[in-house]
């Protein structure tokens, strides 16, 4: 199965992409994850994408395409993937077509309210990008990541400032996707405003039944 997800920063696209990636057995592609790994080994990638993402921004749509395509072309990537905030313009999913065609593409929806608190809380994993919520959705251990023990911390990207800066570029840029997608018939909506810790089951069984009635 190759699955894009798309919705505003802070809908859960990644909290709900792992579960997705564990029952499906799927590769979790992202390409914010892909960003901050880079920057954190001080590649010329890194560095060359770092002020965009400080200020908000996004990456300039060669680099982005290059690095997702590299990463489509290894051995693991195959025909079970699932890309998470890529793409995020149309020249991006024109080049995505050209490399792959997809099955389907799941729009996150929630009300801006529930996004601002679900950034501003959001906690994730310096080795992997886990994703938490200072109080939606816990670590056992403060501070710790569940899954592989490292340190969690608040992306400078979620402060504030920048938070305000990536919901106005994401309506400008990434929203025209939906009717791209949507006249390809492969879209799908959900609407997801319940707080994950307290209704997992609940979001999850909504997002596998879209994805099996597919
Ligand atoms: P994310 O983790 O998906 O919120 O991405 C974090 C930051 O990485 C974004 O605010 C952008 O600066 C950059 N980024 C991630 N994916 C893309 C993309 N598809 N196109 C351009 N920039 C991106």
């Amino acid at each position: 199965m190759k699955l894009v997800v798309l919705g505003s920063p802070g809908v859960g696209k990644g909290t709900y992409t792992q579960e997705l990636v564990q029952k499906y057995g799927l590769l979790h592609i992202s390409s914010g994850d892909l960003f901050r790994e880079n920057l954190k080994n001080e590649t010329e990638l890194g560095i060359r994408a770092k002020s965009f993402m400080d200020a908000g921004q996004l990456v300039p749509d060669e680099v982005t395409i290059g690095m997702v395509k590299e990463r489509l072309s290894r051995d693991d990537a195959n025909d079970n993937f699932i890309l998470d905030g890529f793409p995020r313009t149309i020249v991006q999913a024109e080049a995505l077509g050209i490399v792959t065609p997809l099955d389907l593409v799941i729009n996150f929806k929630a009300d801006r309210e529930v996004i601002i608190g679900r950034l501003s809380g959001r906690i994730i994993c310096r080795k992997s990008g886990h994703i938490y919520h200072l109080k939606n959705i816990k670590p056992q251990r403060e501070g710790i990541c569940d899954i592989d023990g490292s340190e969690l911390y608040q992306r400078d990207d979620d402060k504030p400032e920048a938070i305000e800066k990536r919901l106005v570029v994401y309506e400008e840029q990434t929203s025209p996707l939906i009717d791209f997608y949507k006249e390809k018939g492969i879209l799908r909506e959900i609407t997801v405003n319940e707080d994950f810790g307290t209704h997992k089951e609940e979001i999850m069984n909504r997002i596998y039944k879209v994805i099996e009635g597919k």
